[in-house]
């Protein structure tokens, strides 16, 4: 955004009004003060304002999210990251001149402003604030940091409870095509052509209330992302997605991974997939890394036992969908088997739920602030992780009326629909489904003893999406060059990988994690890039 003069603060100060150094604007901070007085002010932080500091005085540095003078008085919601507090001036008090209340009302939305106020009870809660039983009654305020006078959107319409999916950019146009399908159906149903006129109605009655308020679509909070990721929901997302890398590390570490990073610029093609991003890496090419797949095993063959790793993934995935990015967060991880997959099984299961666990326990803050706006369930759950066989989840969705190969990849539809099933049999929103067909692994995954059109993998779902994609691995150097040059790769070009296998590779296993996903499963998000800093899609590539 660009600053013209015209947007920025200017206010005259009445030099004849005896309050007048009770306001004004501060001093620009250039580090100019004696570092020796640096603790003489403590700034309280607004998540710690409470009925406990009723009738003290304190001081705060904060954003003006909200500012409503009605004549000699002042409401005011400050707010620092996600917290807000309300704060008001009152003329009648003696401490607040006229002119006081003119400076408030000439301040920019979201400037950093720094407030000494006394804290107050209230006997009503402060519904529009998250510390609730309390108010400040302002006694300075000095402006700090100037916003601008236009703000790229409202901070209020960004933080209205409304449809998720008006958001959408093309919400309108999939309305209108999903529309169009229903009436198509309904023509062919003479008799229910009364009901489908009442239920035009109603629904012309919502789209009239949904179009009266204003919507922040998904593009301009993403263009603005700056100014969006000050939106307290937001910020709570963003929060949310450092506590489900902070518990995966957590619990790792205590397992006695080894946390490891590994390249991102790679030499030929990183899978052998065809979704690679490539490059010129000085004068040969190269790629960005679609996984640190073969990089973590080969850590296991250098015997770190367990490792994982927290990094960006590369996917040139050129389609639009609510839960594909084309660089997104991996949480990976792979380890030594001693006889069986079910042991890396054992640790995934116990690893979500450690996760769930932590983020209700530690994060219930921010659960909350995106449930006011984004409401959504709390996922239901199995006491112990349901495991899944691959033939009884074709089964499920078979006797169900669904159409699946057996030797087939679920598609998105019978993956939502085996979802749904799922949770009415067994009751529970996150689950691991294991013996795929081979057609649906890649080639480094370990047959099935039993029957080599399966194989030792598994996927893990949250409400019927996946969010995880692991496997043994195979661990025989000639087995693997079997399975490379079945899938048609050239041997060439994974030289390097394949022979670390002819050092000896104990057996293994492990897994790869989408961050992003997790976060937007759990909190029941619809799109993906709502749980990504500066999403990059097909046509995004900015900010
Ligand atoms: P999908 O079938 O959903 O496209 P995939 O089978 O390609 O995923 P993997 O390559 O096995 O997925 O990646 C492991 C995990 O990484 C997935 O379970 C998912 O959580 C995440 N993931 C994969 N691709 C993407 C993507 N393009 N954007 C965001 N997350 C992704």
């Amino acid at each position: 955004m660009t600053s013209t003069n015209e947007e920025k603060f200017t206010f005259t100060k009445d030099e004849s009004d005896p309050l007048k150094d009770k306001y004004g604007v501060s001093p620009f901070i250039q580090s100019q003060f004696d570092p020796s007085h640096r603790f003489q002010v403590k700034f309280q932080k607004i998540c710690e304002i409470n009925q406990e500091l009723d009738g003290q005085q304190v001081k705060l540095r904060a954003r003006l999210q909200r500012s409503r003078i009605k004549g000699k008085s002042g409401f005011l919601v400050l707010r620092e990251g996600v917290f807000t507090v309300q704060a008001c001036l009152f003329v009648e008090d003696g401490k607040i001149s006229k002119q006081m209340i003119n400076f408030v009302n000439s301040l920019h939305l979201e400037s950093i402003v720094d407030v000494t106020a006394t804290v107050k009870k209230v006997p009503k809660p402060v519904e529009s604030c998250t510390q609730k039983d309390v108010e400040l009654s302002v006694e300075t305020i000095y402006l700090v940091v100037s916003a601008p006078k236009v703000l790229p959107f409202q901070m209020e319409d960004a933080l209205r409870k409304v449809n998720p999916e008006l958001e959408e950019d093309d919400y309108q146009q999939k309305k209108k095509d999903e529309e169009k399908k229903e009436e198509k159906k309904e023509e062919e149903k003479d008799d229910k052509k009364k009901k489908k006129k009442e239920k035009k109605e109603k629904k012309e009655q919502k789209e009239d209330k949904e179009k009266k308020e204003i919507v922040v679509k998904m593009n301009t909070r993403l263009d603005n992302r700056v100014f969006d990721l000050r939106v307290p929901t937001t910020m709570a997302i963003f929060k949310l997605q450092a506590g489900v890398a902070h518990l995966f590390r957590e619990y790792l570490d205590s397992k006695n991974f080894i946390e490891i990073h590994s390249p991102k610029l790679i030499g030929g093609a990183s899978e052998g997939g065809s979704n690679v991003f490539k490059f010129k890496y000085f004068n040969q090419d190269a790629c960005l890394a679609q996984s640190p797949q073969l990089y973590k095993q080969m850590c296991i063959i250098a015997d770190f036992k367990r490792v994982y790793e927290i990094g960006p993934v590369f996917r040139a995935e050129n389609s639009f969908t609510s839960r594909h990015l084309c660089e997104f967060t991996g949480l990976d991880l792979e380890m030594e088997i001693k006889e069986h997959y079910f042991e890396v099984l054992d640790i995934l299961g116990e690893l979500f739920y450690y996760i769930f666990n932590g983020l209700k326990e530690r994060y219930a803050k921010e659960l909350e602030i995106v449930n006011n706006q984004y409401p959504f369930e709390p996922l239901i759950l199995t006491p112990q992780v349901l495991k899944l066989p691959w033939t009884e989840g074709i089964k499920l969705l078979t006797e169900n009326g669904f159409k699946q190969d057996i030797n087939e990849d679920l598609d998105t539809e019978n993956e939502k629909a085996l979802g749904k099933l799922v949770r009415e049999k067994y009751k529970t929103d996150f689950y691991i489904l294991y013996g795929y067909p081979k057609s649906a692994r890649p080639f480094y995954t370990m047959p099935d003893p039993d029957d080599d059109g399966f194989t030792n993998s598994y996927d893990a779902f949250i409400r019927g999406e996946e969010v995880l994609s692991g496997a043994q691995r195979i661990h025989d150097y000639d087995l693997l060059l079997e399975k490379v040059k079945e899938k048609g790769i050239n041997p060439e070009t994974l030289s390097d990988y394949l022979n670390s296998f002819k050092l000896g590779a104990p057996a293994h296993g492990g897994a790869g994690i989408g961050l992003e996903r997790v976060v937007k499963l759990f909190i029941g998000l619809g799109n993906i890039k709502k749980c990504v800093l500066f999403p990059r899609d097909p046509k995004r590539l900015k900010p």
